[in-house]
């Protein structure tokens, strides 16, 4: 089976003294016994200027915490201001990089070509790109709710190189930060076009193994409903990876 991945995606929340809080106190709600968190992944995406602060702390106290960076450059060095590589995101012991979230497509202009691109570079880096998809509500009325994650899926996923991992996040624009999440059977219906497109595309082994997570305006009193569907491996969390209390109650989807 695949293993849940519950990712929190902190966006430009929380500077490098306020990250070290939040996960010290996550790290003490995961460990506690009462709260057995039993084979899931927890993994937080801070902002770049945090990552060196999460990785002391997770290695030094050996937390069950994943982390990575919110983007990366497709390049790996040179003269791009601004720009972080997958090579300084290794270094950092980065184990994934999210990657096409609608926010960098909204306001920073990335197409699926840069997006692929970038999927290319956190490979050659050895990273697991978290590829985010998803259709606006727009698309939605004229497209219906699979057509254009489907086909921004395609196009990211030709700058796969076969064997190495992937995990797709569908989210729709309209749910992210909204509060109105798609319904579970929404999610579902479109995971398994996005499984079909892994399938086709990188073949089926891959696609039985590829993580498809679900974002938008998840939170603890939704996941379990998300997580009961077949092709929902996991929950992309955008503000309510912020709150302690109800991340960890998002982790702990199963009780
Ligand atoms: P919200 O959980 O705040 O809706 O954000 C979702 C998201 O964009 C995660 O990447």
């Amino acid at each position: 089976g695949r293993t849940p991945l519950i990712a929190g995606n902190w966006k430009m929340n929380l500077d490098h003294l306020q990250s070290i809080a939040f996960v010290q106190k996550l790290a003490w709600t995961l460990k506690d016994a009462r709260h057995d968190t039993g084979d899931v992944e927890v993994a937080v995406f801070p902002p770049f200027t945090d990552l060196r602060s999460v990785q002391t702390l997770v290695n030094s106290d050996d937390l069950p915490i994943a982390f990575g960076g919110q983007d990366l450059s497709e390049h790996d060095s040179g003269a791009y201001t601004g720009e972080i590589s997958g090579a300084f995101l290794k270094a950092l012991d980065a184990r994934y990089v999210i990657i096409g979230h609608s926010e960098r497509r909204q306001y920073h202009g990335e197409t699926d070509e840069q997006i692929a691109a970038k999927l290319t570079a956190a490979h050659r880096h050895g990273l697991v790109p978290i590829v985010c998809v998803g259709e606006t509500a727009e698309d939605l009325e004229t497209h219906g709710p699979s057509a254009v994650p489907v086909a921004q899926l395609r196009i990211a996923l030709g700058g796969a190189s076969k064997g190495q991992e992937v995990v797709v996040a569908y989210e729709p624009v309209w749910a992210i930060g909204s509060g109105q999440a798609a319904t579970s059977e929404q999610a579902q219906q479109v995971a398994a076009a996005l499984r079909a497109v892994v399938a086709e595309v990188l073949g089926d082994e891959a696609a039985a193994a590829t993580r498809i997570l679900y974002g938008g305006s998840v939170k603890a009193s939704n996941i379990a409903g998300f997580m009961r569907e077949a092709d929902v491996d996991g929950a992309l969390v955008g503000g309510a990876s912020l709150l302690l209390d109800e991340f960890s109650s998002i982790v702990r989807f199963r009780q």
